[in-house]
């Protein structure tokens, strides 16, 4: 079922290495969520608090789930990745029952990561809140993550949205996400570094200008990305039909599939 998927920690380990660019974020992440997470008899020293939320945000498809991934492969942790809509059910009490399931999960499996997608279908703010998240689920998650009376050490609790201004500000006050990390559209750099990833595991015929098509493609998120190479593959797996052998993926397949993907992080 939907909720033994939800309670079953990824095994794929995905790290750092596995991001493209996006240096100052992971430098960001190591700082500020991997040491506290890790060393947190040294912060609490220094009267830090530790334990509550990090929210990631940003715009779509550029890299918080798999920011989130990675934090979880760099601390050796569980990844337990959560859309909201998947714990949200009709039946009375039931998403309030998940969402306890998954926490008590996570705090039986540390180190955990515990991922929240979509995090503004739960925390957001009245008008933009969908009517079937109740005020019970909202103050059900607000007591799972509450530090006094839940012992969640050993649990990483990362939150995610692209409608930041939608979440309210209950979420934001200290123990629950009072820490908030923007993740930003990957610069000329990184896309290089997401262009030759994707294209390292198909067939090309070598020459490809990963960093010329870098710095054609500004604006695009990883996602978009993802759909160029795509695009540019079927050009290729056109090509091979045609020809009856196979057709290496060139730099005039990619140039083509641009004319058709357009980039979504400007309108953001
Ligand atoms: P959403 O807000 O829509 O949930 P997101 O910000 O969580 O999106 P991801 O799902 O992490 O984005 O990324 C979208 C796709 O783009 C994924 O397949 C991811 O692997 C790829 N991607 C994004 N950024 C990078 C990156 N820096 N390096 C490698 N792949 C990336």
């Amino acid at each position: 079922s939907e909720l033994a998927r939800l309670l079953h920690p990824e095994t794929k380990t995905v790290t750092f290495a596995n991001v493209g660019g996006l240096n100052d974020v992971k430098k960001q992440i190591e700082r500020r969520i991997i040491m506290p997470f890790q060393k947190p008899s040294l912060f609490q020293r220094f009267k830090k608090r530790v334990g509550g939320g990090i929210l990631l945000y940003g715009p779509p498809g550029c890299g918080k789930t798999l920011l989130a991934r990675a934090t979880a492969g760099e601390c050796k942790a569980a990844f337990f990745n959560v859309a909201i809509h998947d714990i949200l059910d009709m039946y009375i009490g039931e998403s309030e029952r998940k969402l306890h399931a998954i926490f008590d999960k996570a705090r039986s499996s540390t180190p955990a990561v515990l991922f929240f997608d979509e995090l503004e279908a739960l925390a957001g703010k009245r008008q933009h809140t969908r009517e079937a998240t109740s005020a019970k689920l909202v103050s059900q998650f607000l007591s799972e993550m509450d530090g006094f009376t839940q012992n969640n050490s050993g649990v990483l609790i990362l939150g995610a949205t692209n409608v930041p201004w939608a979440v309210d500000a209950a979420f934001r006050r200290p123990g629950r996400f009072d820490r908030v990390l923007f993740v930003p559209p990957p610069d000329q750099e990184a896309r290089g570094a997401i262009i030759r990833q994707l294209l390292d595991a198909r067939p090309t015929d070598g020459a490809i200008d990963a960093d010329a098509i870098a710095g054609k493609t500004s604006g695009f998120s990883g996602a978009d990305l993802e759909h160029l190479v795509e695009m540019a593959s079927d050009e290729a797996i056109e090509a091979s039909l045609d020809s009856g052998g196979e057709v290496p993926i060139s730099q005039r397949h990619v140039l083509t599939a641009l004319r058709d993907v357009k980039p979504t992080t400007l309108e953001w």
